[in-house]
């Protein structure tokens, strides 16, 4: 089955070459002039018929990843799921992708040749080229199957994106649920979406998402690392927090997390955790830099929490029960989402300095001020502070001390209380048993 597409020509669209970068519209020509098909796929026609500006920009093409490669001196072949040519300009990279099929009327023919599906019918592998069509309705959602044709400037629309577009409706393309099984990131991506455009999902789309959340676990922890980042560290993480939470998709990625916050739900409506995201948006939106070490170390800040007063009441000493419990928590939630270790560790440096930031005498505050991880603490115990009144003392002190130059730092500083001296033990040898005399 073909169909033709919409066309939108170019007085009816606002999208113009000025706001395309030149980097994409290089990669554009060069495809165009070479006789192959190029257009602007993806998010980034997406945001520019918003008004936005687009985030990256992807190309689709017709020509194959070898005829690429031959026309791009700066271009690599990189893929595991199918491959993709990547186009370096500087800093900046331009995907270009080949037309593929897969879904569909192509499916039958992608099986025999060798499109792959588990069990649930997730797709393992596509790597099937196809027509532009066939390119479009693999697609996720109707909105991000929109192409910029460079030929003539034209929008392309197969799936009924623009009138989508128009209406701020996010709707998978094809059978929703089938479409939640090939590829169960898609939910994820359909709540980031919505939370980013402000879309509604429609109701077909939505359904999917508050039964299959489960589907998540299969999916490679490596992989839900990036998608993990792009949710929370796009700018919205406060929306799709709780979008995840909505359609219950938040516990399929952090159990231990979801656990305790239906667990305190009445208590505290606003977590530490919902601070800290709304922390990293404004961040975010005023460019500054965000870590994935501060967003881990919230993320799973009250597990940790739970954990370690289980086993201070176990008897282990603060230290221990705090060193113990960060292992824990950390190594059960690596089974479900990698954490490269350059973002566990300054995370648990940033969980251990929260004990020492509550000494405030002699001198290890001047000592602490020195750490790498200092700041990172610090800005961890305001957002404790905003959290629980208690700590609101302790993160003033801190602020104050911080603003004081060398001298008065000193000055405030009273000497740490002496250590109690030890009771000396009066060793008496130890009278053997009975038994042990036996
Ligand atoms: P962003 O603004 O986050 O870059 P995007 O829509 O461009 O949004 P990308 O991850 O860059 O998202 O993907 C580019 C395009 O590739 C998407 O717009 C969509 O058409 C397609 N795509 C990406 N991931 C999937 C997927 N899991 N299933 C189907 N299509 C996908
Ligand atoms: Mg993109």
């Amino acid at each position: 089955m073909t169909s033709q597409p919409i066309i939108i020509p170019r007085a009816e669209h606002p999208i113009s070459r000025a706001s395309i970068s030149p980097n994409a519209l290089k990669v554009l020509y060069r495809l165009h002039n070479a006789g192959f098909r190029a257009c602007l796929v993806g998010g980034g026609v997406r945001d520019l018929l918003l008004g936005h500006e687009p985030k990256d920009f992807d190309v689709a093409t017709d020509a194959h990843p070898e005829a690429i490669h031959k026309l791009f001196r700066n271009c690599r072949l990189i893929g595991r799921r199918f491959r993709l040519a990547h186009v370096q300009f500087g800093g900046e990279i331009i995907e270009v992708a080949t037309f593929r099929a897969a879904q569909g009327e192509a499916e039958e023919a992608a099986r025999s040749t060798g499109i792959q599906f588990n069990a649930n019918g997730r797709l393992l592998r596509d790597n099937v080229y196809g027509t532009i069509e066939e390119d479009a309705r693999r697609r996720d959602f109707t909105v991000n199957a929109l192409y910029y044709d460079i030929t003539n400037f034209t929008v392309l629309d197969y799936t009924g994106g623009m009138a989508d577009l128009k209406t701020g409706l996010l709707r998978l393309i094809g059978e929703p649920e089938q479409r939640c099984r090939e590829d169960p990131v898609r939910m994820l991506r359909a709540v980031r979406f919505a939370a980013k455009l402000g879309f509604r999902l429609h109701p077909d789309t939505e359904a999917p998402l508050l039964t299959l959340g489960r589907l998540l676990e299969e999916i490679p922890p490596a992989r839900l690392f990036d998608e993990v980042l792009k949710l929370f560290l796009g700018g919205y993480g406060v929306e799709t927090f709780e979008l995840l939470r909505h359609y219950r998709l938040f516990g399929h990625l952090f159990p231990a997390t979801e656990r305790c916050l239906s667990r305190q739900q009445q208590h505290f409506p606003k977590t530490l955790l919902v601070r800290a995201l709304a922390n990293t948006d404004g961040r975010l939106a005023e460019g500054k830099s965000v870590t994935p070490a501060f967003l881990f170390g919230a993320l799973l800040w009250e597990p940790l929490q739970d954990r370690s007063k289980q086993l201070l009441t176990a008897g282990l000493d603060e230290a221990d029960a705090m060193q113990t419990a960060a292992d824990e928590v950390l190594s059960a939630q690596l089974k479900h989402i990698t954490l490269p270790r350059r973002f566990s560790l300054p995370m648990q440096e940033i969980w251990s300095l929260q004990s020492r930031l509550t000494i405030t005498t002699g001198k290890r505050p001047l000592r602490l001020l020195a750490h790498p991880r200092f700041r990172a603490a610090y800005d961890f115990l305001l957002l404790r502070a905003e959290a629980d009144p208690e700590l609101a003392s302790l993160a003033q002190w801190w602020t104050h001390f911080m603003e004081m130059d060398e001298a008065a730092r000193k000055q405030v500083l009273e000497p740490a209380a002496k250590p109690k001296p030890r009771r000396r033990r009066s060793r008496r040898p130890r009278q053997q048993s009975s038994t042990e005399a036996g």
